[in-house]
């Protein structure tokens, strides 16, 4: 089957009872055991028949052997740590999502695990790290929100030559356009409040693992730690994904027109886009992804107020997150990578002035003429300043 398809017809998307074609939303939290430990399903923290049809639908796209639906991107992380115990070293990219960085931060690291933040980019480097008490990679690629790109398949070598665990948040990417597995990956985790869900209406998060013992590992601290998926979210969540590749196909469309609108604006001076041929990661990006994906980020020229230009935009939306259909747009500084200590982020190339794009799936003519008209208001500002100090 292929991607399109196994978005409509892979995992569970009928209902074995009733042949409904919307899996239906179970809510129960016990089920009724004709003979005891015979039955499918026994309480819903430890399965449940609209979770499970998510799961196995997961499974499928990434091309794993089970899947698993947490409560938020959060939970499936740090479910995913729990595999890992104190004395334990794990290898991160540097360039993580800013809540993963606060939960290493502020609460693995008082379990005892200890860390080493590289650019995983540099394989050497990577290499360079592993220690003996080293369990495991974990990366983002593309990264947020520089967008910088890692050889997926390079580092799993890296991670299989030493017998550590190699583990990719796969979130920016979506299935549609990247899938880790088949790169030779262990673990690959969504958040799934972004492009899987992609309406902007459920906060969820999902785990694929690629062998039947991680699957058995993982399955246990599901149930033992308890951050799962609801019903009424994992219907929400299934339903996004069936539109994932029509939705994608739109993105990314869209990204193309937006980059080489940026590309020309003078008061751009630097884009970060794996699609970019000037852009170091791009020859990995080509040949790993399916597409660039649909997240730019870029600076405005010294002196420019990104508050200002992303305040004055009308179409596109000031908020977090990303993967929406509407447009979002943020300044990671202020917002998403607010949690990270000014020196770390300046250190890892964020800059005060960074502003992220989720380029939605609106008509490309209104979306370029929103941005255009937010820059034309930062000319009339800066005319402004300059008449200003010239006044003083
Ligand atoms: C949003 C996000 C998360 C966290 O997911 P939640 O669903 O918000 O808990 C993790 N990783 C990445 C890359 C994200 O963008």
């Amino acid at each position: 089957m292929k991607f399109d398809t196994k978005l409509l017809h892979a995992g569970i998307s009928e209902d074995q009872y009733t042949g409904a074609t919307s899996i239906p939303i179970y809510m129960a939290s016990t089920f009724h055991q004709q003979k005891i430990g015979q039955s499918q399903y026994e309480y819903s923290r430890s399965g449940n028949p609209t979770r499970e049809a998510v799961e196995k639908l997961i499974a499928d796209l990434e091309g794993g052997v089970a899947g698993f639906a947490f409560s938020s991107g959060s939970a499936a992380i740090n479910t995913v740590f729990s595999l890992f115990s104190a004395g334990d070293h794990i290898i991160v990219g540097n360039d993580v999502y800013g809540g993963t960085f606060r939960l290493i931060d502020s609460v693995l690291k008082r379990f005892g695990m200890t860390f080493t933040v590289v650019d995983t980019r540099d394989l050497a480097a990577v290499e360079d790290v592993v220690q003996e008490n080293t369990q495991a990679i974990y990366l983002e690629t593309p990264t947020n929100p520089l967008l910088h790109v890692t050889d997926i398949q390079a580092v799993a070598q890296i991670a299989k030559r030493h017998g550590i665990l190699s583990i990719i948040d796969n979130t920016f990417a979506s299935p549609y356009v990247q899938r880790p597995l088949e790169l030779g990956v262990d673990i690959v985790l969504h958040s799934a409040s972004k492009y899987l869900g992609g309406h902007s209406d459920v906060i969820a998060g999902l785990v694929v693992a690629a062998t039947p013992e991680l699957a058995e590992r993982i399955g246990y601290l599901q149930n033992a730690i308890g951050s799962i998926l609801a019903p009424q979210e994992s219907w929400l969540l299934q339903r996004g994904i069936k539109t994932l590749a029509l939705r994608m196909r739109a993105h990314l469309a869209n990204t193309e027109k937006v980059f080489e609108y940026l590309a020309n604006q003078e008061l751009v001076s630097k884009i970060y886009y794996p699609g970019d041929p000037d852009n170091p990661d791009y020859e990995v990006a080509r040949q790993q992804m399916h597409g660039f994906g649909a997240m730019i980020s870029f600076e405005l020229q010294p002196g420019l107020d990104p508050r200002e230009f992303v305040e004055g935009l009308k179409l596109v939306t000031l908020a977090e997150s990303l993967g929406a259909l509407e447009s979002l747009i943020e300044i990671p500084a202020l917002m998403t990578h607010g949690a990270i200590p000014r020196e770390i982020r300046l250190e890892n190339g964020i800059k005060d002035e960074l502003i992220r794009l989720s380029v939605g799936v609106e008509d490309s003519q209104d979306l370029l003429a929103d941005l255009e008209q937010g820059f034309a208001n930062l000319k009339g500002s800066q005319t402004h300043a300059a008449n200003g100090a010239l006044n003083s």
